[in-house]
């Protein structure tokens, strides 16, 4: 650190600083190529491996089963919210959704263009610092798929557990929280995750997508967002983004080199309990979510006055520590701690905050 600010940006976010300096280091000449990845020919043999690696070490990292594409497409979190009823809204038309918070109504919202869309629970009643509950039962028998938002970036709550969808089809926006806990797979048709929070730079988004599922798209639908051209095409039916996806392959890689999911959740475990540790204690700052239902990568409180937040952000900011403050739409603050946020810098906030809390008594 030192040279480098803590970065507690929601997103495009902090990167481990091992990566940034092999993808530094390679620049200018990849190796050995005489070029840039980002100068690349997306059909050369040397971005065929760096795509087929990514995609490989993904597969490890998650244990992805074989009867499940992999794919790097474009549009962000964003698209999924489209491209999800399209593919996915095939015999009923039907789908339930979960409301979490900001990113699953506008999934939801989205959705609605396209089938026969209900809310099945929300936690809009309590400004969303919950996750809902619902009984299995309450599904609509017919839904084509039930749909959760697995972390809520904005609000600080996560889906602790897998929720119970009997034997109903699950999709997890898991964006914010993709690749920092180990997840069984098989319990979900399909998994997307942007890359700017726990992955890479912006401009790829991961969709993990079980391969029955793909092909059944309306036969109206725009090429570009049919799951099936991408898979035919292993994600370069066009030009894909290449550095984005080069940096998540280093990013793959260098969670390998550390002991995989495991390894980075039990560092996101200690990192989180600390923070969340000293909030429960602490006189001035009040955590914002129940306590069951807390993010390991989030972490959202305030003061209980607007203007004691607003000092204790831009005291951090002159100390290196940016980006505390909370989303617009929540005020107090929010510390994002994804994967690549060292302890350290979780530790100097706790120091901060501490300083903070004595003199301002
Ligand atoms: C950031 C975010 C999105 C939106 O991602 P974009 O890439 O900006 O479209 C969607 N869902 C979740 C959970 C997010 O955190």
């Amino acid at each position: 650190m030192g040279y480098r600010a803590i970065n507690f940006s929601a997103g495009p976010s902090t990167l481990p600083e091992e990566v940034l300096k092999k993808a530094a280091a390679e620049m200018l000449n990849y190796e050995g190529t005489g070029e840039s990845v980002m100068e690349m020919s997306h059909r050369s043999a040397e971005f065929q491996k760096i795509i087929d690696d990514a995609e490989q070490n993904l597969r490890d990292l998650m244990n992805i089963p074989d009867d499940y594409y992999v794919l790097f497409l474009q549009g962000g979190g964003t698209l999924q919210f489209s491209m999800v009823p399209i593919n996915l809204l095939t015999n009923s038309k039907k789908a339930d959704y979960i409301i979490t918070g900001n990113w699953a109504k506008k999934a939801y919202e989205e959705a609605q263009k396209f089938g026969d869309i209900r809310a099945l629970a929300s936690s809009a009643d309590k400004n969303f610092s919950y996750i809902p509950k619902f009984k299995k039962e309450d599904i609509r028998e017919d839904v084509d798929y039930v749909y959760v938002c697995y972390n809520n970036t904005i609000y600080g709550t996560h889906y602790n557990e897998v929720p119970d969808v009997g034997d109903h089809l699950l999709v997890a926006d898991m964006s914010s929280c993709v690749l920092s806990e180990e997840i069984d797979v098989t319990k979900f048709g399909l998994i997307y995750a942007g890359a700017q929070k726990n992955v890479a730079p912006a401009g790829v988004t991961i969709v993990i997508v079980r391969k029955d599922l793909v092909g059944h798209a309306p036969e109206n639908t725009p090429i570009y967002l049919d799951y099936a051209i991408h898979a035919k095409k292993g994600s370069m039916y066009n030009t894909p983004p290449c550095y984005s996806i080069y940096m998540a392959g280093e990013v793959f890689k260098y969670l390998k080199s550390i002991g995989g999911v495991k390894e980075m959740h039990e560092r996101d475990v200690r990192k989180a309990g600390k923070l969340y540790d000293y909030l429960d204690h602490s006189e001035m700052f009040t955590p914002t979510v129940a306590k069951e239902d807390r993010s390991l990568m989030n972490v959202t409180f305030v003061t209980g006055d607007p203007e004691l937040d607003k000092k204790f952000v831009a005291g951090a900011r002159e100390r290196g520590m940016l980006n505390l403050a909370g989303h617009r739409t929540t005020g107090g603050m929010r510390a994002s701690i994804y994967n690549a946020m060292p302890e350290e810098g979780v530790d100097a906030l706790i120091a901060y905050m501490k300083e903070f809390e004595d003199e301002n008594k």
